[in-house]
């Protein structure tokens, strides 16, 4: 079975998503970390961003991998906590926006998905990558929410600055980011991850029943 979490950032889909794996015995895969990752390996060669066929090319040679206890690596170098940079915040989506980078990435992110039940979470999961994921979810929130929870995990930037990034990064991702239509839409601004993770699972068991009917 496939759980597919979309969102903007800060609407909780990496915490919900990590604690709903864990909870149903489920994989878990991070489809953000694959673009932030090649972000990096790009901006360590100083490939120009703005190329997509290089960015392509780069992305086939480079495939991003994850160990058992999540920690995420590319060309022989583990870039857990540096692709949570700012600067890479800034850059990812000018990285992702090229067809020929997602291209790879979506094969990729489709092998991954294959192997067993799995939740996989992004931007274009139920719509691109996994359009008959058995469960799909749609998290959001207010901006100023999202802003405050993405301040707690990055408190070397000041508040406006990254209300701005946020901002930005919410324009330029937002051709990828309609909901599926047929996805679940859950506002988590008044919510506490524990009962959004409750929701999901109980949907997720739903589905279970009904195809063992
Ligand atoms: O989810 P996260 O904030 O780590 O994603 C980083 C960036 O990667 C997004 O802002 C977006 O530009 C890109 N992305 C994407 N498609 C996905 C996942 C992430 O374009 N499935």
């Amino acid at each position: 079975m496939i759980v597919a979490i979309d969102g903007p950032a800060g609407a909780g889909k990496s915490t919900v998503a990590r604690q709903l794996a864990e909870r149903l015995g489920f994989r878990y895969l991070d489809t953000g970390a694959m673009y932030r990752a090649l972000t990096w390996l790009a901006m360590q060669r100083s490939l120009p961003l703005g190329d997509g066929e290089p960015l392509g090319e780069l992305a086939r040679a480079n495939p991003v991998t994850f160990d058992d206890a999540g920690r995420v690596s590319i060309a022989g170098t583990d870039v857990t906590s540096s692709i949570r940079e700012s600067r890479i915040d800034r850059q990812v989506p000018v990285v992702a926006r090229h067809p020929a980078v997602r291209a790879v990435m979506r094969e990729r992110q489709r092998e991954l998905g294959q192997q067993g039940n799995v939740v996989i979470e992004g931007r274009d999961i139920g719509t691109v990558v996994a359009p008959d994921a058995e469960v799909k979810i749609y998290l959001n929130a207010d901006s100023a929410t999202r802003a405050r929870r993405r301040q707690s995990e990055r408190p070397d930037i000041g508040g406006d600055a990254l209300a701005t990034d946020l901002r930005l990064r919410d324009e330029s991702d937002a051709v990828r980011m309609q909901p599926a239509p047929d996805a679940e839409r859950i506002d988590t601004t008044e919510l506490e991850v524990d009962d959004v993770v409750t929701r999901i699972e109980q949907l997720v068991q739903e589905r279970l029943a009904a195809s063992q009917r």
